[in-house]
């Protein structure tokens, strides 16, 4: 059986690596000559700077790729544990240090209002409940056809999946900034809380179950490692070159045609590219059905994100690994993001200081950092050739005042990436973060389909599809095509 992979995401490399472990000629091609997708690593000047995802939940969904293999992951990766998960700042300088011990957590909660001691425990049952059903049970479980569905949903509507992430916290949390800093789990996988099902509240109880964890050397070096993984067991890779045609004939896979031209022969292709992206410029539009064009035309995407990579030649050590800092008028300004895609001074944002952790990410004596604040998609028409550097500035004001002092003076190495990098660099529509929404409406059954419905052999992973986007969603959804392929 000879399959292709379009994309080296998590995502991707994952459905590379389960597909060779059953025996499949597998050749992975990716647009860009270094893989890992969101996930890509730059280096400038002594800098490592992880592009995309740095907070590290579920280690076994990576763990286990090596292990297909009777690999050690030590051997290739190191991940280690973070004690502070993340540090929340609300708009009046009050500090929460988020993390998986209980009592600090209680204490701190006590401190904002007491009587949110026990709501909070509460909600950390209902999200253990959620998580359960949603992630143990259902995270790889094909939702192919309808049935798959109709089946669940007593159970969904029983652990209240009709109700946003901000609506189920706030019927067990009083306090508005503990209300944000539960509910804020949905921003790290595109979906705004005030309109995310509460499923995706189960994201709080995987990181307790399995904690926060740091790559050593950089999310950069996973993909690394996997990278040398897939060398080690003959998987082709073709970097550098992009798919520009999925070839079919009678709705039936034939293989994959490059931007030199070159037409590879596959009995099936999977696309870690972006699936509305797929469907809209690289299949033969005639092939897809009026529900189908429907079913397209009616997604909402998620959030576009501006992310500003600097470094500095001095240390702040008083900045945690992962700092959270919430703007002062949260809903509006999600609003704004999702539904009038217009740009808001107020800004809330999340800064990554690796080099808190890990000193060989910046050369000695300086720090590293990426700072990535949520904006709206490219269905905004902004021009991020005018906006980008004013968005700069503003970021660079905003943290001066509240965390890095002089930082301005201080920053020795700067790039920054918006939606339009997303869009025309990583193929995804609109420039949107991380795909289409995680709506209850656009979940599971809802979402793209891993077994494409409109042709034989084409098949679907990462952030589009089921279950979702963030690294542990995009690695499961390698584990449902293991069933389906
Ligand atoms: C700034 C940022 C921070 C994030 N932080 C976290 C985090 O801390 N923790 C977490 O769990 N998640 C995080 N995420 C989300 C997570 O990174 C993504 O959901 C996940 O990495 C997406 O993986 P994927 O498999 O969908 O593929 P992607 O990473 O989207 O990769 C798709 C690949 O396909 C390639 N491609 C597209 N079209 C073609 C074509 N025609 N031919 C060849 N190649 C093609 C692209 O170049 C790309 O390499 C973050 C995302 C971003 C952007």
């Amino acid at each position: 059986m000879k399959s292709i992979v379009i994309g080296s995401g998590f995502g991707g490399i994952a459905a590379a690596l389960r597909l060779k472990a059953k025996n499949h000629y597998v050749t992975l091609i990716e647009k860009h000559p270094d893989l890992g997708g969101r996930a890509r690593v730059f280096k400038k000047n002594g800098f490592t700077f992880d592009g995309g995802p740095t907070v590290i939940t579920a280690p076994y969904l990576i763990e286990e790729l090596f292990e297909l293999f009777d690999k050690r992951p030590g051997d290739y990766i190191k991940l280690t544990p973070l004690k502070t998960w993340y540090r929340f700042i609300f708009e009046d300088g009050k500090k929460f240090d988020y993390s998986g011990d209980e009592d600090q957590m209680k204490k701190q909660i006590k401190e904002i209002n007491e009587e949110d001691v026990k709501g909070y425990q509460e909600l950390v049952k209902f999200t253990k409940k959620i998580f359960d059903k949603g992630f143990t049970e259902l995270a790889d479980v094909p939702f192919d056809k309808p049935l798959v569905m109709m089946k669940q949903l007593p159970a969904l509507l029983k652990l209240k999946s009709y109700k946003s992430v901000y609506s189920l916290v706030s019927s067990y949390i009083k306090n508005e900034k503990l209300r944000r800093m539960l509910s804020m789990h949905p921003l790290l996988v595109g979906g705004n809380p005030f309109t995310t099902t509460s499923i995706y509240g189960l994201i709080l109880y995987l990181e307790k179950k399995w904690g926060i964890h740091y790559s050593m050397g950089g999310t950069g070096n996973i993909i690394n490692g996997l990278e040398k993984l897939m060398n080690e067991v003959g998987i082709e890779l073709i970097k550098g070159h992009e798919v520009i045609n999925i070839i079919s004939s009678n709705n039936k896979i034939e293989g994959v045609k490059l931007d030199n031209q070159k037409e590879i022969e596959a009995d099936n292709v999977v696309c870690n590219a972006d699936p509305p992206a797929v469907y809209e410029k690289l299949l033969s539009k005639k092939k897809n059905s009026a529900l189908f064009k429907w079913k397209q035309k009616r997604m909402e995407y998620s959030m576009g994100l501006f992310v500003y990579y600097f470094g500095t030649k001095k240390t702040y050590d008083d900045v945690e690994h992962h700092t959270i800092k919430f703007g002062d008028k949260y809903k509006e300004h999600l609003d704004d993001i999702f539904n009038k895609k217009k740009l808001n001074n107020d800004i809330s944002y999340y800064l990554h200081r690796p080099s808190a952790t890990d000193k060989s990410m910046a050369p000695k004596d300086h720090d590293c950092f990426y700072v990535l604040v949520p904006v709206p998609n490219n269905q905004s028409k902004i021009d991020w050739a005018i906006e980008g550097d004013k968005m700069k500035d503003l970021i660079i004001d905003k943290m001066e005042k509240a965390l890095l002092p002089n930082l301005r003076e201080n920053i020795v190495e700067d790039f920054y990436l918006t939606p339009d990098y997303f869009e025309n660099e990583l193929n995804t529509k609109y420039g949107s973060g991380f795909s289409i929404q995680p709506k209850f409406t656009q979940s599971a059954y809802f979402r793209f389909h891993n077994k494409s419905e409109i042709c034989e052999g084409l098949y679907f992973v990462g952030a589009g599809t089921h279950p979702g986007a963030g690294v542990p969603g995009v690695l499961s959804s390698a584990k449902v095509l293991d069933k389906i392929i």
